[in-house]
């Protein structure tokens, strides 16, 4: 019994040591901190453009609806009632003709393509053509305020108030930050002489909000017609993460390899309708309940591995001990971790294809039993699943024959970008010089992009935003009181000088 006993205590401290002896060895492996390059730029200045193009009612979903009804007969009578001045069309031209007095250098310099009705495709040429060249992204269009939250802005959303630290409206975070900053870093470079040995391809885009589906489409169909194959692209996705991962003190710049695909399907059940007052024991829309629910107790199965699993063990390192003590032991402890990062929205979308039921519809009338109920769920597919993978694991669980499982569309995630190409190297280190001790770490964005579409002429697609945001911004993207502060700008307008200069070298 004794003996027994003793061997337990001792297997026991022998778990402990190996367990205690792997967290210790769990350092950072980032390379040595690059030291901060600074680059002489005008803060005040680069407000003064954000606040103007913010001013823009660049609103990509009005320009849609707006063509769609130019394009109807229906509309020709209303038109004169429209205000000219507010119409969406008025609002991107002015915003390219704003671009162009603002920034002459860039136009007068660089050759200048207007494609997909508003897109922006600048062609910088590099000195050695036998190079691949390199394009660099943002979207001006924005998405629309919600009718009736303007009173929940501390400044009217498009205003564009500067005050002592941030500019305000929308568009600030998303995206017409990462545009201005753009420019100003190529009027520098412009300014100081610089020549790239790469061509350097500048793309402001209009229609991102709405999918890419005429400005960047055009864009990749006209690079695509003259043969050009880049050796990278960087376009929004994620940011600088400040204060994100409780314990770590530094910011992690995570660069996205990766964006995540999807589809949608619609579940239909069936019933016999009639009237309400004598209804069956199953009716249409208590087949789809149960179906729907189903789903989503049986999500699809994910673990941390692929691109977020590399991303958390970069930044785990950086972690306090307990915390380093589970991630350092992932073979023990990594059914744990699963359980808790699975219990966030944020993380849980990074480790599974997720499962959104966003809409229903059944019966017309409260006293009529519905012929036919229809359950529209959204599904984000993680690298690992297909739509094909998908569909299969949907009907398996459901396992009912009385519902109809129909694909309406959808696409698979993207490519895997290189962390080992030189565009991640460059974007790396052009972050470091702009930040100085930050964490590095590759990642995988959980929403679709502009880069999809660049991907199928680009070797490696990165997705980034220079600029540094914490938790409380989040609601702000999309949201209400939409800002970026001076300081961001400052630096995104230095790491784009310095991604330039270095990026495009040979
Ligand atoms: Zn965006």
């Amino acid at each position: 019994m004794k003996k027994l006993f003793y061997s337990m205590i001792s297997v026991i401290a022998l778990l402990v040591v190996i367990l205690l002896i792997r967290t210790l060895i769990f350092t950072s492996t980032q390379e040595a901190a690059t030291s901060k390059v600074m680059v002489d730029v005008d803060a005040e200045k680069i407000a003064k453009h954000l606040s103007e193009a913010i001013k823009f009612r660049t609103v990509s979903a009005e320009l849609n609806s707006q063509e769609v009804l130019i394009e109807s007969e229906l509309v020709e009578t209303k038109l004169e009632d429209i205000n000219l001045d507010e119409s969406a069309h008025i609002q991107f031209e002015g915003f390219i003709q704003w671009l162009s007095a603002t920034y002459p250098e860039v136009h007068s310099r660089i050759l200048l393509q207007r494609l997909g009705k508003y897109s922006l495709l600048f062609k910088w040429e590099g000195s050695n053509l036998n190079l691949e060249p390199i394009l660099l992204s943002a979207h001006y269009d924005v998405v629309p305020v919600i009718a009736g939250s303007e009173n929940l802005w501390t400044h009217p959303p498009y205003s564009g108030v500067v005050d002592k630290s941030y500019i305000w409206g929308r568009g600030a975070l998303d995206d017409k930050s990462a545009v201005i900053a753009l420019m100003e870093a190529t009027s520098l470079l412009l300014a100081e002489g610089f020549q790239p040995d790469r061509t350097v391809y500048l793309s402001l885009t209009h229609d991102e909000e709405i999918g890419g589906i005429t400005g960047t489409k055009a864009i990749v169909e006209n690079l695509s017609r003259d043969d050009v194959h880049l050796a990278w692209t960087l376009d929004e996705g994620s940011f600088l993460f400040d204060g994100f991962f409780p314990g770590v003190v530094p910011a992690v710049a995570n660069i996205n390899l990766a964006e995540k695909g999807t589809m949608t399907i619609e579940l239909v059940a069936h019933g016999r309708g009639g009237h309400s007052s004598m209804p069956p024991k199953e009716t249409a829309v208590g087949i789809l309940a149960e179906a729907l629910v189903k789903l989503q107790a049986e999500p699809i199965p994910g673990t941390l591995d692929g691109l977020s699993g590399e991303m958390f063990d970069a930044i785990s390192r950086h972690m306090p001990f307990n915390q380093r003590l589970l991630f350092a032991n992932r073979w023990l402890f990594g059914d744990l971790i699963d359980a808790s990062l699975s219990s966030k929205p944020f993380t849980n979308a990074m480790l599974r294809t997720t499962t959104a039921p966003t809409m229903l519809s059944a019966s017309i009338k409260e006293n009529v039993l519905a012929i036919e109920a229809i359950g529209t769920i959204n599904f984000r597919l993680h690298p690992r699943d297909s739509i094909k993978g998908v569909m299969k694991y949907v009907k398996s669980v459901l396992d009912d024959e009385r519902i109809d499982v129909n694909l309406i569309g959808g696409s698979n995630a993207s490519r895997v970008s290189s962390a080992k190409a030189l565009g991640y190297k460059a974007i790396v280190h052009a972050a470091q010089s702009t930040y100085g001790n930050i964490i590095v770490a590759p990642g995988i964005t959980i929403a679709a992009t502009d880069s999809r579409r660049y991907e199928a002429i680009a070797e490696n697609s990165y997705r980034f935003n220079p600029m540094s945001i914490t938790v409380k911004d989040i609601p702000r993207f999309h949201g209400t009181n939409e800002r970026m502060s001076i300081e961001n700008m400052v630096n995104a307008t230095r790491f784009y000088s310095l991604l330039i200069r270095n990026g495009s070298h040979e």
